[in-house]
């Protein structure tokens, strides 16, 4: 299932092995395009009249936003349902049955699901393009795609090619779909080293570590990041997903002396200078919780607050070519109303004095009369 260079209008997108490079160019060339209208400095209509069907059956706070916010700066609309219990799934409705009703009713439809391969079982009965946003364990691949324009935006910057870059992916590799599908997309690139952190019973899966392998990439699973983090040219983070354990893994669940943060300290000791930090976010921040810490916000080489944002621009380009408008971006941009007052100073403008009445003339000291 190879989609080629300008091929993606039409299609469901599931999986990154989906993306050739020509196709990740092409994505990333008219996502750069739209970067102004991401940001609400300009305006378009290229979507006025379509409707995108958000269908998030798992929590989430940025890809449900980010896509919304997304298909609605390109001038769509959104309609949406959030958890299974408002959605007639819980009324025993199937998933084939739901696909085909939505697909009457929008253009396009993005759809996450806890269960593995649920959003390519629906596709099938779609009869608009269905995007992948996180299928259980499985993929994520429109996350994949932002977390590498925001790693190719960094190395074109700093003249660094991708080929021959070491990737450190760190924290719960077995269920965060989110370095399976990054993995799987940088593997696209040549010659990558990949350095996976993580407890034994939190790895890789081996079908992916042996995929990447049989592509001709370096693959080093370590335990601890003092031994990964040393020459990685990027840092990538993840939460242990404990929502994703059994009840059997949840005894299997490595004791805390396995697990780690990622600290200041940590990446003072161990990280290249010109590292770069990422995370897919949610971190969790609590006390004592084993992910990226806070401590690490004033660092420069942190860079997951750009990196959440790039997720609109990638995922507009994403809209624009699955509907086959990418020929139309910028030809109707306008400036946005608002923008100026959105750069204007958070803080309110200091106040002119209130103009002050004249002050009571003195009358002028008058020459005392000569004496005469
Ligand atoms: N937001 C990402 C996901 O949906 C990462 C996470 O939840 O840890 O997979």
């Amino acid at each position: 299932m190879h989609l080629q260079g300008q091929h993606l209008q039409g299609q469901h997108i599931l999986s990154v092995e989906q993306f050739s490079l020509a196709d990740i160019n092409t994505l990333f060339t008219t996502a750069e395009k739209l970067e102004l209208v991401a940001k609400g400095v300009v305006t378009t209509k290229i979507l006025d009249g379509a409707i995108l069907a958000n269908l998030f059956f798992e929590a989430s706070t940025r890809t449900r936003m980010s896509f919304h916010s997304a298909f609605a700066r390109l001038g769509g609309d959104i309609c949406d349902t959030t958890g299974f219990s408002f959605s007639s799934i819980s009324k025993g409705e199937s998933l084939a049955d739901t696909a085909q009703v939505i697909s009457e009713y929008a253009d396009v439809i993005v759809m996450r699901h806890p269960e593995q391969g649920a959003v390519a079982d629906f596709a099938q009965h779609a009869t608009v393009p269905v995007i992948n946003g996180g299928d259980g364990p499985g993929e994520h691949p429109t996350q994949a795609l932002l977390d590498l324009y925001t790693i190719t935006r960094h190395f074109n910057q700093t003249n660094q090619p991708v080929d021959g870059a070491t990737i450190a992916l760190s924290g719960d590799l077995k269920h965060g779909r989110t370095v399976h599908s990054l993995a799987k997309l940088l593997a696209r690139y040549q010659q990558i080293t990949f350095h996976f952190i993580a407890p034994d019973s939190l790895q890789m899966p081996p079908a992916i570590i042996d995929w990447l392998a049989a592509k001709g990439h370096r693959v080093h699973c370590f335990p601890r990041p003092e031994q990964g983090l040393p020459d990685a040219d990027v840092i990538y983070c993840t939460r242990i997903q404990k929502e994703r354990f059994n009840a059997e893994q949840l005894d299997a669940t490595p004791d805390e002396s396995q697990l780690f943060s990622i600290n200041q300290t940590i990446i003072n000791r161990y990280a290249k200078p010109s590292a770069i930090i990422l995370h897919p976010l949610p971190r969790d921040s609590r006390d004592g919780a084993f992910d990226l810490s806070t401590d690490l916000d004033a660092d420069p080489r942190l860079q997951i607050f750009t990196q959440a944002a790039n997720g609109i621009p990638v995922r507009m380009a994403l809209f624009v070519h699955c509907l086959g408008l990418q020929d139309l971006v910028g030809h109707d941009f306008a400036p946005a109303p608002w923008a100026q007052s959105k750069s204007a100073p958070k803080k309110p403008a200091p106040q002119k004095p209130a103009p002050q009445k004249p002050a009571p003339q003195k009358p002028a000291p008058q020459k005392p009369a000569p004496q005469r």
